[in-house]
């Protein structure tokens, strides 16, 4: 085909379209105006209303990108796959990254009149004569041409190319429309057979070349040798060809993306400089990894086998957005950790993040690390904040309950300040999300009290210490006068009163001052594992107090 055909053949093939020219476009989107260290990332999701751990891992680095050097960050939904698109995604998407305290400076979700979306729309199914802009012009230039290939015959390709022990696809000998002349493809669109475009690909089967990658630095990638679909039967893009025209339009700087996509990266590569543009620098992330219970090994994350790939996973327990973040933190950057343990109470929006020191070698998912963070974390908020998170929790996933646990604002101020340690020595970390949370508060309340566990002395004694508890307790005793009462019971009913003692002759006790303690403790709360026990008392008042003990005792002696 001449320069010429190329050109009727772009006409032929974009007959009737109203498209803009690509200078326009140009013009339209202009570069931005940015500061020369700032990036402009962007998550770029499909809209099938499932939104992961590992895409809130990607959006927060690429927020925290864009962020620290006052670059931008956006949203663009990649719809171009009709069969994953769910109605309400985009909200979805907004919403599950904004409980994160994730926001978008621009994109999909915003109101369309929105002065900062001047590089939309941003949803690709919306940009579909754009990207006939770009194919046209590929076409024109002979580096696109119309496959009229039926499925029968790709699959023929396949089979010999299967047998032959050959690269699989469309490529080179095998991609047999890139030589169809003119009037051949006049012939075939006017008996209406459909049709892709594809790339003409001039990559050579036996180059390699070098890429610096921002994660995983150097890496020898192959020439793309693959005449890729751009556009398929319906006109609408594929991924590789919607991917780069977006990217270049909405200009952004850093592609920051999950590692499986490196494959298909010289295939862009190729698609950049056939449009003539620069290609963004490319970040690929590693994937989440786990240890498998079972192998004891390492395995991807996955969002059919794992529950907590899911985030509703963590919203459902009530674990605190900041932890969360904090977590995907230590697992983005390396040096964050001890930054952190350096700055205490600094909010890690002022930690300087870097895609340089992102994790290149699979990040390790493990919750037991997630939950110590929480431990640390919750143990040194601030009690109102604490209160706040979880009587929003409790609004949203326990709204009946909620009235029982915050019907008395100050019991329940006073619970969270004695389970986080509030005034002592050491705050306690015992606090890991809103469910198990409410959990360790359950003891404060008749209506959700625990199953009681057993006591560790015949039922006797239990009755004897628990009278002998009741006719001494006196609601106005400090810690201390409560306690030597205990001493005194102990001695009465036949425990020692210090624990060595009772290591020395144990023949003679019956246990000591701890098990007269662990003796009240089950009594008033059921659990042999509290906090501070004459707290709790305080906190239950006199009256709730007395009736649990009275209960026990008649359960005992019936
Ligand atoms: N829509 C692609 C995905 O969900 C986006 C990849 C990219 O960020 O370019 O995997």
């Amino acid at each position: 085909m001449t320069e010429t055909d190329y050109k009727d053949l772009a006409e032929l093939l974009f007959k009737g379209e109203e498209l803009k020219t690509p200078d326009e476009y140009e013009a339209l989107y202009p570069y931005r105006k940015l500061g020369n260290k700032a990036e402009v990332t962007r998550l770029a999701p499909s809209p099938t209303g499932y939104i992961h751990l590992g895409n809130l891992y990607s959006a927060l680095a690429d927020e925290r990108i864009a962020h620290t050097k006052d670059g931008v960050f956006f949203l663009r939904i990649e719809d171009t796959d009709a069969k994953r698109k769910v109605d309400g995604a985009v909200e979805l998407v907004i919403e599950a990254l904004s409980y994160f305290g994730i926001e978008f400076d621009e994109g999909a979700g915003l109101p369309e009149d929105d002065p900062a979306n001047i590089y939309g729309p941003y949803t690709q199914s919306e940009r579909v004569s754009i990207y006939h802009t770009y194919a046209k012009k590929l076409v024109e230039e002979g580096r696109a041409y119309p496959c009229f290939a039926t499925e029968e015959e790709l699959a023929k390709i396949r089979e010999i190319q299967e047998k032959n022990n050959e690269l699989t696809g469309y490529y080179g000998k095998y991609a047999v429309s890139r030589n169809l002349e003119l009037d051949e493809i006049k012939k075939n669109l006017e008996e209406g057979r459909p049709y892709v475009i594809r790339l003409r690909s001039e990559g050579s089967p036996d180059k390699e070349f070098e890429f610096e990658d921002e994660i995983k630095k150097k890496v020898k990638l192959p020439e793309n040798i693959h005449d890729v679909v751009l556009l398929k039967k319906d006109g609408i893009p594929t991924y590789h060809f919607a991917h780069v025209v977006d990217d270049h339009l909405m200009r952004t700087t850093l592609v920051l993306r999950g590692g499986e996509w490196l494959a298909s990266l010289p295939i862009h590569i190729e698609l950049f400089k056939a449009l003539g543009w620069k290609h963004p620098k490319y970040a690929h992330t590693a994937h989440m990894m786990k240890i498998d219970e079972e192998t004891g090994g390492k395995r991807k994350l996955s969002k059919r086998k794992d529950p907590e790939m899911g985030l509703s996973f963590y919203k459902e327990a009530g674990f605190h957005p900041e932890c969360i973040k904090i977590y995907l933190m230590t697992l983005l950057n390396s040096n964050f950790e001890e930054w952190h343990k350096q700055n205490p109470g600094k909010p890690l929006e002022e930690f300087p993040f870097s895609v340089k020191h992102m994790n290149n070698s699979g990040a390790l998912f493990d919750i037991d690390k997630l939950e110590n963070i929480c431990k640390n974390e919750l143990s040194q908020m601030g009690v109102v904040e604490l209160y706040t998170f979880l009587a929003g929790w409790a609004h949203e996933y326990e709204p009946a309950k909620k009235k029982v646990w915050f019907a008395d604002e100050n019991k329940f101020t006073d619970i969270l300040m004695l389970l986080m340690g509030y005034g002592q020595k050491r705050r306690r970390k015992d606090l890991i999300n809103a469910k198990q949370t409410f959990e360790q508060m359950a003891i404060f309340f008749n209506e959700f009290m625990p199953e009681r566990e057993e006591f560790p002395v015949d039922d006797k004694t239990v009755v004897s210490v628990l009278k002998d508890y009741l006719t001494s307790y006196d609601y106005n005793d400090t810690n201390a006068e409560w306690f030597d009462k205990l001493g005194v019971i102990a001695m009465t009913n036949g425990f020692a009163t210090d624990r060595k003692a009772y290591k020395e002759e144990p023949e003679k006790y019956k246990g000591d001052i701890t098990t007269v303690a662990t003796i009240v403790r089950i009594a008033v709360t059921g659990r042999s594992n509290t906090p501070d026990l004459w707290s709790i008392n305080q906190i239950l008042g006199l009256q709730t107090m007395v009736d649990r003990v009275e209960k026990v005792i008649r359960e005992l002696e019936a």
